[in-house]
């Protein structure tokens, strides 16, 4: 089989990148997912907040038009993405992250508003305990519904001739004459270009592939939920879906009737899929009697753990790799991938449709060290 473009990895990076690929017509394009369901992976065990305001302004460019897309999605997507409005930063004290913080969202238009420490305790007494010398409240921010979302950006990509294959780990990447040959399980196709969107396995992928692979970090990180909680505000816009204390590491949202929560731990953790560690829930419950004692009240329902994946500079890895030319990267999406999903997928749909419709030449495709 001969396509245009074969996406490796049906997470928010390949959905997203196929979705944006196919409104310019889906024939030709197939994404090739090595387990039977999407979304199994850091796609579908995130923590779900949209957070415009990243940590980096180069971030922060994605995110904010990742996070327009899920205010205002196209028909073609379904409902709106984005379930319940607002969220908020906290920091200890007036330092560079507070004024980093205020910086971007003036410098993208972010709406945001300086709460006093005292307004944030008025409105969600439970964290009243939280340090926060400085309080910047977003309430365009919110939480997204992930699954809605992947499953939108897959069902429209199909409707426009996408073939979605799932069961289908690739297991061998090889050149064959200007494009690739792609061995799956459960067959072989060539490729005009290939597109890597593997989070945590897109560096073994790029391996294979004899492509100039950066030293990806795969990070891994706990979510726990706890049991229901009657004092779990039930929406409107007195309550603030998520709270983020940035500089202690820790943020909370509800969920399901009860608490969602990360200590924001990340340690090293080779590509493969993350157990719960050991003494996870103790770290967290630490944290907690610091910061948030009132949320202790209630027991953990469930928790888990997925990989987060970084390039050395933290930004995304978005373009054609340098050294084998018809591999294209769409990798690193470390913590904002589902933020800023819209946004990934639409740059890296621009410059593969460049490349394939012949105005740009290799040295143009964009930058895997982007900066
Ligand atoms: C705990 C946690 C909390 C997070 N919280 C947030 C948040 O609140 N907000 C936010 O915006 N982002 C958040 N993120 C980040 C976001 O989830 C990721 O950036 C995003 O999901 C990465 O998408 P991806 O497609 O690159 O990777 P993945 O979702 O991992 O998808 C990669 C896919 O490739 C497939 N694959 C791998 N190897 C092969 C192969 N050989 N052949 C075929 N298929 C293959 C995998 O099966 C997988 O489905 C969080 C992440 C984690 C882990």
């Amino acid at each position: 089989m001969r396509v245009r473009v074969a996406i490796i990895g049906a997470g928010f990076a390949g959905a997203a990148t196929a979705y944006h690929l196919s409104r310019c017509g889906g024939e030709g394009i197939v994404v090739l997912e090595r387990e039977a369901v999407c979304g199994l992976h850091a796609s579908g065990r995130n923590a779900a907040l949209c957070r415009s305001v990243a940590d980096d302004p180069h971030w922060t460019a994605l995110t904010v038009r990742g996070a327009a897309l899920l205010r205002n999605p196209p028909a073609d997507l379904g409902d709106t993405p984005l379930l319940a409005r607002g969220g908020a930063l906290l920091v200890t004290s007036w330092d560079a992250t507070l004024a980093s913080v205020l910086a971007q969202a003036a410098a993208f238009g972010v709406p945001h508003q300086l709460l006093s420490r005292a307004a944030l305790q008025a409105r969600w007494p439970l964290l009243a305990e939280l340090p926060a010398q400085g309080v910047v409240s977003f309430p365009d921010d919110g939480v997204i519904d992930v699954h809605a979302l992947l499953q939108g950006y897959l069902a429209a990509a199909r409707a426009a001739g996408v073939n979605v294959v799932t069961g289908a780990e690739v297991v061998g990447l090889a050149r064959a004459g200007a494009g690739m040959r792609v061995d799956f399980r459960g067959g072989t196709l060539e490729a005009d270009c290939v597109v890597i969107a593997a989070g945590a396995w897109a560096g073994p992928l790029g391996t294979l592939a004899g492509a100039d692979v950066p030293a990806f970090a795969t990070l891994r990180r706990h979510l726990f939920v706890t049991e229901r909680d009657a004092r779990v505000p039930v929406g409107g816009s007195a309550s603030l879906p998520w709270v983020w204390q940035l500089d202690e590491g820790f943020y909370v949202r509800p969920e399901s009737g009860g608490w969602l929560m990360s200590a924001c731990d990340q340690d090293a953790h080779p590509p493969v899929a993350p157990v719960v560690a050991p003494g996870a829930l103790e770290h967290l419950a630490e944290r907690v009697a610091t910061l948030a004692p009132a949320l202790l009240e209630r027991g953990v329902a469930h928790s888990w753990a997925c990989l987060r994946t970084f390039t050395p500079e933290q930004r995304p890895l978005l373009g054609w790799d340098h050294k084998v030319h018809p591999l294209f990267w769409v990798a690193g999406l470390g913590g904002h991938g589902a933020t800023a999903s819209g946004a990934v997928g639409a740059l890296a749909a621009e410059l593969i449709m460049a490349r394939l419709a012949g105005t740009l030449d290799d040295d143009q495709g964009g930058s895997p060290r982007p900066d």
